[in-house]
């Protein structure tokens, strides 16, 4: 990364570079709202966790807009990001210091070029295919699992018309985790790492996702080839997620392998996909449920104290005197810190 990219830093810090091996785990992480919607207390705890886990770390954040979906995004939701994040008091080292400076220079569309690159690279390698059909099609011959039924692997040349790129996901490639993330639930200690079972998280793309699709029939990249090039761009070493993209982690995992050495930083990545957050009734928080936005919860009278507890007691920690940022990170100060041996809510997967 340098000053000119458009990713470049809006409130500098002195950043140092990623550390070449060796020492101190230092996490370079992100915080990736999509603007589709309001944010809600969900990304809130996770925008808060990533915060913590980056400062505790002495790492380096970046605030990254996902916006390549432009059917999807709207202005109103982008201003809403500042907004929240502003409100709950986070800082950032790079990206946008506003809305205007998003659209200006750090909007995904001002990155297609870096995008096309990775398509091309994955291109040369055969492993890319072009699919005209419709939704309907494809919905009509998919099996029971609705996933994309293979019909055109065979075109291995771009058509004129409108077409998916899409990607021939190997089918027994599996993304295995040898998971030694605790459960971050509420109300529970972290268990020391010897206490824990070591279960095994393993996803296979083809099963979840099939042959998933990487550039767009509006001409655009997908979710999955965007937020991949970006967290290479950016050198981001921890994600931290809800454990609903998961699946999503498998497959940028398998098309960060297919990249070569370009795609070396994301492989060697620590995930840490934590529990999502529920509604009282047990349903996930979504974007589309207004009531539930941290723009309506401030309106009825929360305050960020009440987000940094709620993250604070998801880590099983004590929450009653937590008010701000620092107070919780005080209050982390005896977890371990990501990478460094025992208890870590990370898992690295390969
Ligand atoms: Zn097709």
């Amino acid at each position: 990364m340098t000053d000119s990219s458009p990713h470049a830093c809006a409130r500098n810090r002195d950043v140092p570079p990623v550390p070449a091996g060796g020492g101190a785990f230092r996490a370079y992480s992100r915080l990736a709202p999509t603007p589709s919607g309001y944010l809600h207390q969900g990304n809130a705890v996770n925008f808060i966790l990533t915060w913590m886990l980056v400062r505790h770390s002495g790492g380096r954040l970046n605030l990254r807009i996902d916006d390549a979906d432009a059917g999807r995004c709207r202005p109103e939701y982008v201003e809403d990001i500042f907004r929240q994040l502003e409100w709950l008091g986070l800082d950032w080292d790079h990206g946008p210091a506003g809305p205007d400076d998003f659209f200006a220079r750090h909007s995904q569309l001002l990155r297609l070029d870096r995008y096309r690159l990775a398509l091309e690279k994955l291109e040369l390698r055969g492993i890319i295919f072009y699919c005209t059909c419709t939704r309907r099609q494809i919905k009509n011959k998919a099996g029971a699992n609705h996933l994309y039924p293979g019909t055109c692997r065979s075109c291995q040349r771009p058509p004129a018309a409108a077409h998916t790129t899409r990607i021939m996901v190997a089918r027994q490639w599996t993304f295995a985790a040898a998971s030694r993330e605790f459960e971050l639930l509420p109300g529970k200690t972290p268990p020391a790492a010897e206490d824990i079972a070591e279960p095994l998280i393993s996803v296979q793309p083809a099963a979840e996702m099939g042959d998933f699709i990487l550039w767009r029939r509006d001409e655009l990249p997908a979710y999955q080839l965007a937020s991949l090039v970006d967290d290479l761009d950016e050198q981001i070493n921890l994600l931290v997620r809800g454990r609903d993209l998961l699946p999503s982690s498998a497959a940028q995992y398998f098309l960060a392998e297919q990249l070569g050495p370009a795609g070396q930083t994301f492989l060697k990545a620590k995930f840490l996909h934590h529990p999502l957050l529920t509604d009282t009734t047990g349903r996930k928080l979504a974007k589309s449920d207004r009531a539930l936005s941290l723009a309506a919860m401030r309106r009825a009278g929360a305050t960020p104290g009440d987000l940094y507890r709620l993250t604070a007691r998801f880590l099983g920690l004590a929450a009653d005197d937590i008010d701000s940022p620092a107070d919780l990170l005080a209050a982390a100060a005896d977890l371990p810190t990501p990478g460094q041996g025992r208890g870590l809510p990370v898992f690295t997967a390969g």
